[in-house]
This record gives C-alpha cells, sequence and structure tokens, in this order.
C-alpha cells in the first residue's frame, strides 16, 4: 500500500471528516463513543417506553455524547441502564419486523426467521485475527469477520461466509471480551468488525460490547447500506468508518451487488458518517468500470468530503461467481491503473492510499 499526495494528520477540534477522533481514541486523549455509551444513563423503566420516545431519549443522549468535549465523564452507575442498552433494546425492536437495511425484509428474526442477509439473532464468527494488511493508521487491527450480508457482490472475496451463515463460532459477550483482552495484550489498536456486513449484525454486536472492559477504539468496515434507523444506532457506537462506495451507478449496483437504490442511500450514509465519527471512503476498482464506476465515486468524494481519507484499491482480483461477466473475470489492466491514478489525483484530493 502507498500513501498518495496526502499525510494522516489529526484535523483540527470538531472535524470527525477525517480521522482526527479516531487518532485521539488511540492516542489515549479520547474515549471510544461506544465506551462512553456504555456509562450514559438512560431511566431505569427505559424498556417500557413507547417506541418513539425511546428514540427520543436515545437520540438527545446520541447527541450530547459529540457536544460533551473530550468524553472522560462516566455518569452511570454500576448496575444502572445506559444509552448502550437503550441501542440494544431498539435493535431488538427493530429485528421484530427487520429494516435494518434498505432491502426491509420485515422479518420477525428474534423468532427464527431470516431475511435476505441470512440472519437470525445470533452472530458468528467466520475468521478472526490480528492483521496487519489493512490502512496504516488501524494496524494492528483485531478483525472479526461476521457471517451474512444484505449485498450480493458478483466478485466478494468473503462470499463462503456470507453465503453459509453458520460457519464459525457464535459470537457472545464473554467470547468477544477474552478474545479482545488478549489482542490488546499483542497490541492491537482497534476491534475491527467486518463481514459479511457487521450491521446485519447489529444486535448480537450490541449485545457483546456490553461484557467488554478493554476501551479500544471500534472500527466498522461497512458497505453502508443500511437504513437511517441503522446510522442512528451506530451513532454513539462507532469511532472509524471503513466505509465502502462500490458503485458509481445504480444499474452496476444492481447488475453487480443486486441492490436498487444504492447511490442515493450510500452518499446519504457516508455523509451521515462523516458526522458521528471518523471516516475512510474505500473504493476498490473493477475492471472495465472506470468510467461508469470509479469517475463518477471519486467525483461525488471530491466535491462533497474533500477532507476524507480516500482508500483507491487496484488490487481486484475475480473470485465467486465473477467468472460469469466477462470484464469481472479479469483483472484491471496496466491501462486502467494508471488511468484510475491519474484520475483520483486530477480531483485534487489530498489524504489518498492506494493498494496496488
Ligand atoms: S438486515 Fe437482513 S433481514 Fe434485515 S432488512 Fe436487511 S437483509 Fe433483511
Amino acid at each position: 500500500m502507498s500513501e498518495g499526495s496526502g499525510s494522516f494528520r489529526p484535523e483540527r477540534r470538531g472535524e470527525k471528516v477525517s480521522l482526527g477522533h479516531y487518532l485521539a481514541v488511540v492516542g489515549g486523549k479520547q474515549l471510544p463513543f461506544w465506551w462512553r455509551s456504555k456509562f450514559l444513563a438512560v431511566p431505569d423503566d427505559f424498556s417500557l417506553l413507547p417506541t418513539e420516545q425511546l428514540w427520543q431519549t436515545h437520540d438527545e443522549l446520541t447527541k450530547s455524547l459529540h457536544t460533551k468535549r473530550s468524553g472522560n465523564e462516566p455518569t452511570q452507575q454500576a448496575g444502572k441502564s445506559s444509552l448502550l442498552d437503550s441501542k440494544v433494546e431498539l435493535t431488538r425492536r427493530i429485528y421484530r419486523s427487520c429494516t435494518l437495511c434498505p432491502l426491509m425484509c420485515r422479518t420477525d428474526r428474534l423468532n427464527g426467521e431470516t431475511g435476505r442477509c441470512g440472519l437470525k439473532a445470533d452472530a458468528r464468527v467466520f475468521r478472526e485475527g490480528l492483521l496487519v494488511s489493512e490502512e496504516p493508521f488501524i494496524v494492528p487491527t483485531y478483525e472479526l469477520f461476521l457471517t451474512g450480508c444484505n449485498m450480493r457482490c458478483k466478485f466478494c472475496q468473503a462470499w463462503e461466509g456470507v453465503v453459509r451463515t453458520d460457519l464459525g463460532f457464535k459470537l457472545t459477550g464473554s467470547k468477544l471480551a477474552s478474545t479482545v483482552e488478549r489482542k490488546s495484550k499483542r497490541g492491537a489498536l482497534n476491534i475491527h468488525f467486518v463481514g459479511g456486513e457487521p450491521t446485519v449484525n447489529l444486535l448480537a454486536v450490541l449485545v457483546s460490547l456490553k461484557s467488554l472492559k478493554v476501551p479500544l477504539p471500534i472500527v466498522w468496515n461497512t458497505n453502508l447500506f443500511v437504513t437511517d434507523e441503522a446510522m442512528k444506532l451506530l451513532d454513539g457506537v462507532v469511532d472509524l468508518f471503513v466505509a465502502d462506495f462500490k458503485f458509481g451507478n445504480d444499474e452496476c449496483a444492481w447488475e453487480i451487488g443486486g441492490v436498487e437504490s444504492y447511490v442515493a442511500t450510500v452518499q446519504s450514509n457516508l455523509l451521515k458518517a462523516s458526522r458521528i465519527a471518523s471516516l475512510v471512503i474505500r473504493h476498490l476498482v473493477m475492471p472495465g468500470h472506470i468510467e461508469c464506476c470509479l469517475v463518477p465515486v471519486v467525483s461525488w468524494v471530491a466535491q462533497t468530503l474533500p477532507k476524507v481519507t480516500f482508500h483507491l484499491m487496484l488490487n481486484y482480483v475475480p473470485d465467486w461467481r465473477a467468472w460469469s461477466d466477462k470484464a469481472l473475470s479479469q483483472r484491471l489492466s496496466e491501462s486502467e491503473r494508471q488511468m484510475a491514478k491519474a484520475i483520483v489525483k486530477s480531483t485534487g484530493l489530498k489524504r489518498v492510499l492506494i493498494s496496488e
């Protein structure tokens, strides 16, 4: 991985658009959002509140996480209910008729039904470990690969974990607490949830966080193809979004990823992510998709989030069902690599990472 024209200095206070908050947490100057949510008290009878009122309480408390300066102010007494508990309760209510992502399956995941992600209420980890092959500021990173996804990208390299939701071990609070403690002693800078798609596993992740005792920042490696409600629940949990902006138009998103209304959803969620946490945007350049996907993606990023860290990935490898598509069954040509780099350079984005 090489660094483009930019550097990775923290931004001025108050700007979360790139890495400032995350680096402050790693540097011990701030506490992770999820940790603070664990200590912000909600009324003990919160679970009896009607959903609209519970959202109101949740939203007000979440907002306060962003207005209080350093976040070193636990307010909750041991055993009392917290903002994190209210997130668990709201997610549980959503799971009864699931609308966590725009596929809006409305299945009852608490009663054993599955939606298009293939998941019920539990989450399973099909791979985990301390990795050093990601963005330089997040490694060593403790990655947990969760099964299931709401998209079906033809070239998916994690397809086995996407399709076989029974793989691996069940994510529990005690398991997460013990592995994070061990990985932290071995130098992990963060807890990194990836998939599949972590957001479709939100309930099990939130419940597990309640048992966690090591305040490492949370990295959320996501397709951001999720609803407003899911984004609100992630606010106050995630410290750094590592978000894919995969497709530059809805036709390619449908043809390759199997979802509709992709571009507007992801653009809206990228903006939200930039306001509530630190953000890295990844774009994996696909062979034959420079004009239709890379150009609109990077143009939008440069115009809308010019301070963001943009990761241009030129390491596409065909996998899974990519062989059914003539363009996707190739690797990138040398001229496509050069063209992609020149296009990104011409946008003037300051913080660019390149993976060859
Ligand atoms: S998270 Fe899964 S069950 Fe829920 S709406 Fe999305 S695909 Fe459907």
